[in-house]
């Protein structure tokens, strides 16, 4: 072993020595976090051998299937987040209301928001699955917590981040200097940094996005995806490759690697839902990792991390990647809102699909 080896505690505490009057709180708050993906990476680790798997009959309180992991997992944040008397409260993709931290156990400064297991369909198939949290300042103190009191913009994230259980674990971090990767020793059980400051390449080739709702997508989005395929021939004078894993973190995490863009944009599939992915501990943990690694998170119409939340579970449209393609997307955004892609919404270019010449 050459350089010594740092672990994500021992980071921490380097970031927290840069601020003289930082009382380690926000330090020890990150380490139960670790902690608790430290406890579903084994569990997920097991697999059919946790006797856990298969889907559950239970439904969550957005109306999903969950399977037991995601009940279990949610499990391991509520307890690992209460123990540590760094938290006033947590809000859960699993739960309908913030919990409060139970009265056996101090109450702290911080919101914890996480969606405890995200593309949890993934499971039964072997494919990567993660942990998406956010972190911020209790706008209260160490009051029980009110719905109100996580809806801060996710400009005023503290950090965010995501662990992925895939053929390694990892967990990618922001306090807002950057984004790190640390990658988890099984031998000793530590997450090492192996990836320091992840930066988004500049051009990509790469697009992610749901290809069987094409019939409800807006203008912009098909134009955008049109002109991708179109390759070498068309506009973008370059063939792209398309990907979809179905795990909001997977996809993040290849764009943090190797660059690309993922969409899930605003459909008219359903009009009481503006879009997929959940603002509070989806796109706003995304987003802040996103920006921090030189990238954009956008609505196709606004910044995300502008947004001002209206709901603890609140959907938005999100397109995330390169900063380039997401301003690309935004502009097709503005020129359609402004009437100027006429060519793109009119009802014949709608009816024709973009897999299927008719
Ligand atoms: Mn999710
Ligand atoms: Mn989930």
């Amino acid at each position: 072993m050459s350089a010594r080896e740092q672990t994500i505690t021992e980071f921490m505490i380097a970031e927290q020595r840069r601020f003289p009057a930082a009382t380690g709180d926000f330090t020890a708050l990150l380490n139960y976090v670790r902690l608790a993906c430290k406890r579903i990476s084994f569990i997920v680790g097991r697999g059919a051998l946790a006797g856990i798997a298969g889907s559950a009959q239970t439904v969550n309180v957005q109306g999903e299937t969950q399977v037991p992991l995601d009940v279990i997992a949610n499990d391991i944040f509520l307890r690992t987040g209460e123990y540590g008397g760094h938290l006033a409260g947590m809000v859960s993709e699993e739960l309908a209301e913030p919990y409060a931290i139970p009265d056996e156990y101090p109450r702290g400064r911080y919101l914890l928001s996480f969606d405890p297991l995200d593309g949890s369909s993934n499971i039964d198939i072997n494919a990567p699955v993660g942990s998406i949290f956010s972190v911020l300042r209790a706008p209260r103190g160490s009051d029980p917590p009110s719905p109100e009191d996580f809806m801060q913009p996710g400009a005023q994230q503290l950090g965010a981040g995501y662990a992925i259980y895939g053929a390694t674990t990892m967990i990618v971090l922001t306090v807002g200097r950057g984004v790190h990767g640390f990658t988890l020793d099984r031998g000793f059980g530590e997450f090492i940094l192996t990836h320091p400051d992840m930066r988004i390449p500049e051009e990509t080739s790469e697009f992610a996005i749901n290809a069987s709702n094409e019939r409800f997508w807006e203008p912009p989005v098909r134009r955008y995806v049109i002109e991708c395929l179109a390759g070498k021939s068309g506009v973008r004078g370059k063939d792209f490759n398309m990907r979809w894993i179905a795990s909001l973190v997977a996809e993040v995490h290849r764009i943090l690697i190797r660059g690309g863009l993922f969409m899930y944009p605003r459909d008219t599939k359903d009009p009481q839902r503006p879009g997929r992915l959940r603002l509070l501990y989806e796109a706003n943990p995304m987003a802040m990792l996103i920006e921090q690694a030189g990238g954009a998170a956008s609505t196709g119409r606004a910044r995300v991390l502008d947004l001002v939340p209206d709901g603890l579970h609140q959907r938005v449209p999100l397109v995330l990647g390169c900063r380039q393609e997401v301003e690309r997307i935004e502009r097709y955004h503005a020129e359609h809102d402004q009437g100027l892609d006429a060519a793109y919404s009119s009802p014949l270019f709608k009816e024709r699909s973009l897999f299927i010449q008719n």
